[in-house]
């Protein structure tokens, strides 16, 4: 398959927009803007099948249809850019080595959205990113890609960057906002969703930047191209960034569907030293754990489900024999509990109690029915919190728990791990 979102990215150094240029970027946007209505940039995005790349997976084209179905002006269009979640590092390449082809994506969205102000939220900890965009925007500026009169289609886009406090909840859409409007970043009831009351109560679209980068290519090649990528349910390129014990981590442009198995074999040059292998998370921490019989899985948001995981961000993370689960899931709760925005007891609670009970059975300090007063808190929590924070952290421990039980008991059982021992 032909590299679509990483074709441009050149790893040494930052694509400035007269190479972005020449390389035929832009082109895209000068089609949607000079030949399209927006109507039919939401039936190009509708056809093409394309996903939202943050975690979710809602289909793109019919978000935008909600959002421009509401007579409410101005509408406002986010870019996720806060990239947080342990494993996920797949938009940091195009933030920082391609940031033109993001701006593009979201001109010609935000024409097709009739939108006027649009937002790039950035993680807190993507300094090197900030500057990249903020030069990259003054260069569509100085073009007049961005600006009062986009190609002199009287078509007004203004972006900015906005810098995040590296909080971790403010990656969900609602705490994202919050955090934009100048609040303390916790996540708003649902509904009212955001395409319809978002920024400042009006019509606003959040996409992340994985997302927002596969729009100039639909534009400029056509849905039924990019449908004919992938799987028939989740069409297109996707991105994976891969973690852990593999020979070759990194992040991999492959067609959404590859296998497990294709990615760390074929892709990733295997395992390290040769070892076995003991267990993958598919999507970064807050989705389950695999044992090595899913490795044919599809890696797509509609077969992983069907094997008890989610697809998520697709940061892929590979655990050999010599890596204790129990250790993975103190670490991750320690995660869990530290970006708990503290809105809900379940989660707030019960994130430091899970963490605490892991930390007891690592250090060889528990007693005999921490395992069961550990599955009891994280059933308390799944399905009881307000937002998916504190659900994923509970349901990602159950899963670990029932596919590695005997690691979990045999440190209950010798106060000491069953893979040190080994
Ligand atoms: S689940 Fe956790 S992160 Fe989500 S609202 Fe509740 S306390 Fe905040």
């Amino acid at each position: 398959m032909e590299n679509i979102i990483l074709k441009k990215t050149g790893s040494s150094g930052t694509i400035a927009i007269e190479s972005y240029i020449a390389q035929g970027g832009y082109k895209g946007m000068e089609r949607a803007v000079g030949d399209m209505t927006p109507r039919d940039i939401i039936d190009e995005i509708k056809s093409s099948g394309l996903r939202g790349r943050g975690g979710a997976g809602f289909p793109t084209g019919m978000k935008w249809q909600f959002a421009s179905l509401d007579p409410k002006f101005p509408r406002y269009l986010v870019c996720n850019a806060d990239e947080g979640e342990p494993g996920t590092f797949k938009d940091r390449p195009i933030l920082e080595h391609n940031p033109h082809l993001l701006i593009e994506g979201m001109i010609i969205s935000a024409y097709a959205l009739q939108s006027s102000i649009g937002y790039i939220y950035l993680r807190g900890e993507y300094p090197h990113a900030k500057r990249v965009l903020e030069t990259a925007i003054e260069e569509a500026l100085a073009r007049g890609y961005l600006g009062n009169d986009i190609l002199s289609k009287h078509f007004r886009f203004n972006l900015t960057v906005h810098f995040g406090a590296g909080a971790y909840i403010c990656g969900e859409e609602t705490a994202l906002i919050e955090s934009l409007e100048g609040r303390r970043g916790q996540p708003r009831l649902k509904p009212p969703f955001p395409v319809n009351s978002g920024l400042w109560g009006k019509p606003t679209i959040v996409n992340n930047v994985e997302t927002l980068a596969n729009i100039p290519w639909i534009v400029s090649n056509g849905a039924k191209a990019y449908a004919s990528i992938g799987v028939k349910e989740c069409p297109g390129p996707k991105l994976f960034s891969v973690s852990g014990k593999v020979n070759k981590p990194g992040v991999y442009e492959l067609p959404m569907g590859i296998t497990l198995r294709e990615i760390i074999y074929d892709h990733c040059g295997g395992i390290k030293g040769g070892r076995p292998l003991k267990g993958v998370i598919p999507g970064g921490i807050s989705t389950p754990i695999l044992s090595p019989e899913s490795l044919d899985c599809p890696m797509d948001f509609v077969h992983l489900p069907k094997h008890g995981s989610m697809l998520g961000s697709g940061a892929v993370m590979v655990f050999d024999d010599t890596v204790c689960i129990v250790k993975v899931y103190e670490r991750a709760m320690r995660f869990f509990e530290h970006e708990s925005c503290g809105k809900c007891t379940p989660c707030r609670e019960g994130t430091a109690w899970m963490r605490a009970i892991l930390s007891r059975i690592e250090q060889g300090k528990c007693s005999e029915n921490d395992l069961e007063t550990l599955q009891d808190v994280a059933e308390n929590i799944a399905g009881k919190t307000f937002c998916p924070l504190g659900d994923g952290a509970a349901n990602v421990l159950l899963a670990a728990m029932k596919i590695y039980r005997d690691e979990f008991e045999y440190h209950i059982k010798n106060k000491r791990c069953k893979v040190n021992a080994a």
